[in-house]
């Protein structure tokens, strides 16, 4: 069972993972964007830190989580900040006052973060964004869940899953986001947001261990 703990490690781990993949995030969507994605999630994980390094942070899960999504929202531009600000406020509206996150509530806050990008940015699975990471991740963490997986066995499924799914952006063409102002120029290269996603869920599973 996981507690603010995991939270807040799995968000500095994140900051940690961006920052060591900055220019891998940036040269990714400089091929299909405009090569600020690395630069984006680091400035936004970075504030994140200093927030979480500035005194005591929150007490439950879910604060934690809201004011990420709060310093995400501030302090990234372009289309990453509101979808990661946005996944992870619905992450923690999910748990609510919950002090102990289970296989069950991982699954439904990884499910509520996915709801929250395709509420905000209305892209489909095979459009060629984040959603392409994220959706298969809920998949994988539901049905691990529901088969009486571990806590640390959902996160990994869902790691797994959005890596693969990332992966699998490669061939599309783009419908979201700037990418898709490539038409089919932007198939052949991956979307540097599905990337960062699986970079993240897999920050989780590493925070958790
Ligand atoms: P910007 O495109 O504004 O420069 P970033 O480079 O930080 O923002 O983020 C680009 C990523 O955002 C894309 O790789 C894609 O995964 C994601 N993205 C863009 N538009 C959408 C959307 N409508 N829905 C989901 N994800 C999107
Ligand atoms: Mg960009
Ligand atoms: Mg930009």
């Amino acid at each position: 069972t996981l507690t603010t703990d995991w939270v807040v490690a799995w968000l500095r781990e994140s900051a940690r993972v961006v920052s060591e993949q900055r220019q891998y995030l940036i040269d990714l969507d400089r091929a299909i964007g405009d090569a600020d994605h690395g630069e984006n999630l680091d400035r936004g994980f970075t504030a994140v830190v200093k927030k979480l390094d500035d005194g005591d942070h929150p007490a439950t899960p879910g604060a934690v989580l809201k004011l990420a999504a709060m310093t995400l929202m501030s302090s990234v531009g372009g289309a990453a900040g509101p979808l990661y600000g946005t996944a992870l406020l619905r992450a923690a509206t999910s748990l609510g006052d919950t002090e102990l996150i289970g296989p069950n509530e991982v699954a439904g806050l990884l499910t509520a973060a996915r709801d929250g990008i395709v509420a905000r940015g209305k892209a489909e699975s095979g459009d060629k964004t984040m959603v392409d990471a994220w959706t298969p991740a809920v998949e994988a963490a539901g049905t691990a869940a529901m088969a009486g997986a571990s806590v640390a066995e959902v996160l990994a499924a869902a790691a797994n899953a959005a890596n693969a799914g990332a992966a699998a952006t490669e061939p599309l063409i783009a419908r979201k986001g700037r990418a898709s102002y490539l038409g089919e120029r932007s198939a052949g290269h991956l979307d540097p947001g599905a990337v960062s996603s699986g970079l993240i869920l897999q920050a989780a599973v590493d925070a958790a261990g």
